[in-house]
């Protein structure tokens, strides 16, 4: 099925792109097996560009698609638990939780079940087709690597209170942009599918079916008042929502790049290994060498909202060999390599609203600096236009694409910004203007020298 404007892309809903069909595949909580990950691969190389792109929701793509995916493959990767069984609720967003949940060695509470549980109320209640294909949820079990500050509408972020494991609810109100608000609601690990359950069925409630062009849940939420849909919520509930004021928030730390390399596992003696994806894209060759590496050493491979990759449970005794396996295949594994921070929204070949080819001016980008050491990562931020959709939060420096003309030609430039904790814009402070990308590649490398970013 090719979708029209209304649908967000899915397996099911193909989506018609610049470059041909684009197809995404839902993966809640990032999580996939060798298998899963060869049969993508195959069918990138057999349908589309022969390449996957992971999105900033944990998602993987596939684009270019010009021949036709039929039912058949469909069905086969139902049946290995890829694609919602449900083809109905395929285009609401995918579950996000943090990508090292269950062998993150601080969590307070491996948040998969919840994942699942909540996958699974979807893919069992056709109703929830009607909610807007954005009401995105969150969980975030209090580890290493956090995914409290992504943008979500509802987030259960895990807290300890009095040596007892809770979630305190937040909820997108107020600002767009802006990360879920602390209600300040404390709830039982068992209550997070019923509250969920219940704020989605106020949303129904409310919103009009025979529209497309489905409300956000913020929005919602600001048109009624969170206090309002709150009350409503509480009565589907049999249990009360408590409020605490006084327990212990949910800490918002940027761990973006705490998962690349290699890390200890809260299971002794194994260890998981942090892949650089170069704007999140990987070449299905890529990608079948990871699942056999997966397949040999380790267990499965996650995918991480800031589009990299881990490869979990390898055993001490094979971390040298799976890392020159990862070199062999051209992936790296080092945080302070320049391709490790470099992120850029779908640019002028996948959306008509991007006034520059954002993608293939980083990937140039990251050739010219390819030789320069980092003491530390650097985030670097391609933006077509102002929306930002590809990193909300400030970056070290953010590119953000612009047009002008000379002799009737459109030129590509971009004017930059420096973050600035200070500056109320929210890019950060400007430091130049239309710079051409010829231009580009020398002053970031002054920039980057000049600034000891
Ligand atoms: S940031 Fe703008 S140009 Fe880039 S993908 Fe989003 S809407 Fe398109």
């Amino acid at each position: 099925m090719v979708s029209g404007f209304a649908t967000c892309p899915g397996l099911f809903y193909a989506t018609p792109a610049e470059d041909g069909i684009l197809s995404r595949m839902r993966i809640p909580g990032g999580m996939i097996n060798s298998e899963q990950c060869r049969a993508i691969a195959e069918i990138a190389e057999l349908h589309g560009g022969g390449y996957v792109d992971v999105t900033n929701r944990a998602n993987l793509q596939i684009r270019e698609i010009r021949t036709l995916i039929d039912s058949k493959v469909l069905n086969r990767l139902q049946n290995i638990g890829l694609g919602c069984c449900n083809t109905d609720v395929d285009q609401i967003r995918n579950i996000m939780t943090s990508p090292t949940a269950g062998i993150d060695s601080q969590e307070l509470i491996d948040t998969r079940p919840f994942v699942q549980a909540w996958d699974n109320y979807l893919a069992t209640h056709p109703a929830l087709s009607a909610l807007s294909a954005k009401f995105s949820v969150c969980f975030d079990g209090g580890g290493i690597v956090q995914v409290c500050d992504r943008l979500n509408d509802i987030l259960f972020a895990a807290v300890l209170v009095d040596g007892d494991v809770y979630f305190r609810l937040h909820l997108s109100v107020g600002a767009k942009g802006q990360p879920p608000s602390d209600t300040k609601i404390l709830l039982l690990p068992n209550d997070c599918l019923p509250i969920l359950a219940a704020l989605a069925d106020v949303y129904l409630n409310h919103s009009d079916i025979n529209n497309q062009r489905r409300l956000r849940l913020r929005d919602l939420l600001n048109t009624l008042g969170c206090e309002n849909y709150l009350q409503q919520v509480q009565q589907r509930l049999t249990f009360p929502l408590n409020r605490s004021e006084t327990c212990p928030t949910a800490q918002r730390i940027d761990t973006k790049y705490q998962h690349i390399g290699i890390h200890p596992q809260r299971q002794k003696g194994l260890f998981y290994i942090g892949v650089v994806l170069p704007l999140g894209r990987i070449e299905s060759r890529q990608m079948q060498g990871l699942a056999d590496l997966a397949a040999k050493y380790g267990s499965e491979i996650r995918l991480t909202p800031w589009q990299n990759l881990l490869l979990t449970d390898i055993p001490q005794q094979k971390l040298i060999d799976v890392q020159n396996e990862i070199t062999i295949l051209g992936l790296n594994t080092s945080a302070t390599n320049i391709k490790s921070g470099l992120v850029a929204c779908s640019g002028n070949k996948g959306c008509a609203a991007s006034a520059t080819d954002t993608k293939s001016h980083a990937l140039a980008l990251a050739k010219y600096l390819e030789s320069l050491t980092l003491e530390h990562p650097i985030n670097i931020h391609f933006t077509g236009c102002q929306k930002s959709c590809a990193q909300h939060s400030q970056s070290d420096i953010t590119l953000l694409g612009v047009n002008f003309e000379v002799d009737n030609q459109t030129v590509e430039a971009y004017h930059v910004y420096l973050s600035d904790s200070n500056s109320s814009y929210k890019f950060g402070r400007q430091l130049y203007q239309y710079v051409t990308f010829p231009e580009l590649p020398a002053l970031i490398e002054k920039i980057i020298k000049m600034y000891k970013i």
